[in-house]
């Protein structure tokens, strides 16, 4: 019986693994001679199919989302100077972006919030300020109160108001990983099981 198109591809694929396992010493010579030739018709490939790209590297990321978190996170201990530097470097190329960027989310996080509101945060901000340790709300680690953020549950750019209720204190790490995101349905905070 004559095979579908989907057991044909299926047959290629396995064909294709099994010769690059038989064959990855070549495989790998091969690379080494031809690297610019290959990265820039990869390159071009992902130019012109841009969604399929964008797929693959998901797909990816996904399933090596624990091991590449760590090689990050141990390239980062290594590099911390390097990156300063480069943090540094950028701050100070893009100064009037960063000082348009705060302006505008100072304006829209004065317009959708009360006075009271306001009052409320500040207030609750004061206190914590006052205690040496404080315990990250999403992480559930302690730091030193001076290290932390003040997360807003509901993003300002969501729609979130500088208000007490929708203030959390949390660690430089769960902030940075939280970004502009919802919380559970976007951004699963650590003490509940997600992976930062
Ligand atoms: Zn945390």
């Amino acid at each position: 019986m004559r095979k579908t198109l989907e057991e044909q591809k299926k047959m290629r694929i396995e064909y294709g693994r099994k010769w690059y396992a038989e064959n990855k010493q070549w495989f790998k010579e091969y690379y080494s001679k031809n690297k610019e030739k290959i990265k820039t018709r990869t390159l071009e490939w992902r130019i012109k199919n841009k969604d399929k790209a964008k797929e693959i590297a998901r797909r990816c990321w996904q399933k090596n989302k624990s091991k590449t978190k760590i090689r990050i996170s141990m390239w980062r201990a290594k590099n911390r100077s390097h990156i300063a530097k480069y943090e540094a470097n950028y701050r100070k190329a893009n100064r009037s972006v960063i000082i348009a960027k705060n302006n505008h989310r100072r304006a829209v996080k004065n317009k959708q919030t009360s006075a009271e509101e306001k009052a409320s945060a500040k207030e609750k901000i004061a206190n914590i300020m006052m205690l040496e340790k404080s315990v990250c709300g999403y992480c559930g680690m302690e730091h030193e109160t001076k290290r932390m953020h003040v997360d807003h549950i509901v993003p300002i750019s969501r729609g979130g108001r500088h208000a007490a209720d929708n203030i959390q204190i949390a660690c430089q790490r769960c902030n940075t990983s939280k970004g502009d995101r919802m919380l559970v349905d976007e951004w699963m905070p650590p003490i509940a099981g997600g992976g930062i």
